[in-house]
């Protein structure tokens, strides 16, 4: 275990600051202080919405923003070690996966870079109606205003660089809530902005009582739009409280995959047993819902649990490490009740199933029925179930039989089953021989029904956090 204790200050409208309280934040793995944080409330909410109002009043041109967001990305690459071992030491997330987490961050600032470049409204044709004849029109996209942005602690990085990246390429200031449990990756990334020629105001990060803060973003009207990655009862919940702001919400899901029998069972094996425990399953789409075509099902367990349990448990800062701990002693209590409730319900637990030094075993749980709540609950651990079908229609009745709607998948060989995959499971996105945890940072990503109401990706965020603006020229 190599902890590193860090101190950061909070950048609001161009100042360092303290506050006289601190955050302590710990290592999830082993309990040890890695870290605090200054305790902002609703002062300094407010009085970093009053920074970003005023750095708003002088625009950045879109190049001088797509340079900032260059530079962020280049740091990034060049403090790779650092970046990685802060989403690691606060998470307790595997150095594998936080190595991942940090390259993507280069590539969301990458991506924002060129959405800051190409943002521009179009030529409205205005002689097609009659009314039009004679005159010009066209549109531009015009920042919104002040985002307040609030992420959740899975990947206190790269979700929070899809908030703060993204408001820079649409030209709107930033109010940033990281999540209690992981201010520190937020606040490297706000220095790296900062390093890379980011003026006063742009982004002013407040870190401290979720509801106290959240209170301010809801009630300012300044804000004028406000990006939430977190659970549905939070994300809901601000929604209807701020009827007169755009809210993007980007929550949960119970993540499902159908292995349909033509399926390469090796490769599913391998790439499910990878993406179902990856990050403990701290993740939106981490894979928890396996159904199999019955034909194939034992042929398929034989390759999934091996792998299963060839996955590496234990010390997040070890690089060979696959599993680590879960956020907190609250989680892994949760869901071991979770894992219990199935097995007094007659479910199989065919490994796994208890917690050895603090951590979870990769568990994977078979005969599981659709009311457990490993089966309609989002687990957000290292716990999937694996369950038989008959018909692709029941397979996807199975997969659908959920309030979530963010990612699923298939694996089958067939292009005519794969397509109408693709328009029967009414999820936000639908993979295709890859686990459906698969997120390329361009990509336009989040749910429907309980799981959100927007995309996220640079190009899709840039488009919420951007209005158009009508210009009608008489002739
Ligand atoms: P969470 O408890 O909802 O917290 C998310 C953020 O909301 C944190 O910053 C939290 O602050 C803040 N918050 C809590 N109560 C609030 C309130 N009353 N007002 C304003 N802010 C409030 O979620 P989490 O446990 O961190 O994250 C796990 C959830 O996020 C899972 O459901 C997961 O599926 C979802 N998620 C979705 C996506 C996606 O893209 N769709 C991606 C990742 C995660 P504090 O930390 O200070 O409490």
């Amino acid at each position: 275990m190599a902890v590193t204790v860090t101190e950061k200050r909070l950048p609001i409208g161009g100042k360092w600051i303290e506050t006289g309280e601190w955050i302590v934040i710990r290592s999830p793995y082993s309990g040890e202080v890695v870290g605090r944080v200054p305790k902002a409330g609703a002062s300094e909410t407010r009085r970093a919405i009053d920074a970003a109002e005023a750095a708003m009043r002088e625009p950045l041109p879109a190049h001088r923003r797509a340079e900032i967001l260059v530079r962020v990305a280049g740091l990034l690459g060049r403090r790779h070690d650092e970046v990685a071992r802060t989403i690691s030491d606060e998470a307790g997330k595997p150095m594998k996966a936080a190595r991942v987490e940090a390259a993507r961050g280069m590539s969301t600032y990458t991506m924002a870079a060129v959405e800051a470049r190409r943002l521009a409204g179009e030529v409205v044709p205005m002689d097609a109606s009659q009314p039009g004849e004679g005159k010009l029109a066209f549109t531009s996209r015009i920042p919104i205003g002040v985002v307040g942005a609030i992420s959740p602690f899975n990947f206190p990085l790269n979700l929070v660089a899809h908030k703060i990246a993204s408001a820079l390429a649409a030209g709107c200031a930033v109010v940033l809530k990281p999540a209690s449990q992981t201010p520190l990756s937020a606040l490297l990334l706000a220095e790296l902005e900062h390093e890379a020629g980011l003026p006063a105001g742009w982004l002013n990060v407040v870190a401290g009582p979720s509801g106290e803060i959240g209170d301010v973003l809801v009630e300012d009207e300044r804000v004028r739009l406000l990006t939430f990655t977190g659970s549905g009862a939070v994300g809901w919940g601000l929604r209807e409280r701020a009827a007169r702001k755009k809210v993007l919400l980007e929550l949960g899901n119970a993540t499902p995959v159908i292995v349909e029998a033509d399926a390469d069972l090796d490769d599913v094996a391998a790439k499910l047993a990878a993406h179902a425990f990856s990050f403990a399953g701290q993740s939106c789409i981490s894979v928890q819902r396996i159904y199999v075509q019955r034909d194939v099902y034992d042929a398929f367990v034989e390759r999934f649990i091996p792998r299963v349990e060839a996955l590496v448990v234990g010390d997040p800062a070890d690089e060979e490490t696959d599993v680590g701990p879960v956020i907190d002693e609250d989680a892994r209590e949760r869901i071991l009740e979770w894992i219990e409730e199935a097995r007094r319900a007659g479910a199989r637990v065919l490994t796994g199933g208890d917690a050895a030094d603090g951590l979870l075993r990769p568990t994977v749980i078979a005969d599981a029925a659709p009311e457990l709540k490993v089966s309609c609950g989002e687990v957000f651990g290292p716990v999937c179930t694996v369950n038989g079908y008959g018909s692709l229609d029941e397979a996807v009745a199975l997969a659908n039989g959920t309030r979530y709607g963010l990612q699923a998948g298939i694996f089958t060989a067939r292009l005519d089953t794969a397509v109408r995959a693709g328009r029967e499971l009414e999820f936000g996105g639908v993979t295709v021989n890859e686990a459906p945890t698969f997120r390329a940072d361009q990509m336009p990503y989040g749910g429907v029904k309980d799981s959100g109401n927007t995309r996220e990706g640079p190009h899709y965020a840039v488009r919420e956090m951007t209005e158009d603006r009508l210009v009608v020229i008489a002739t």
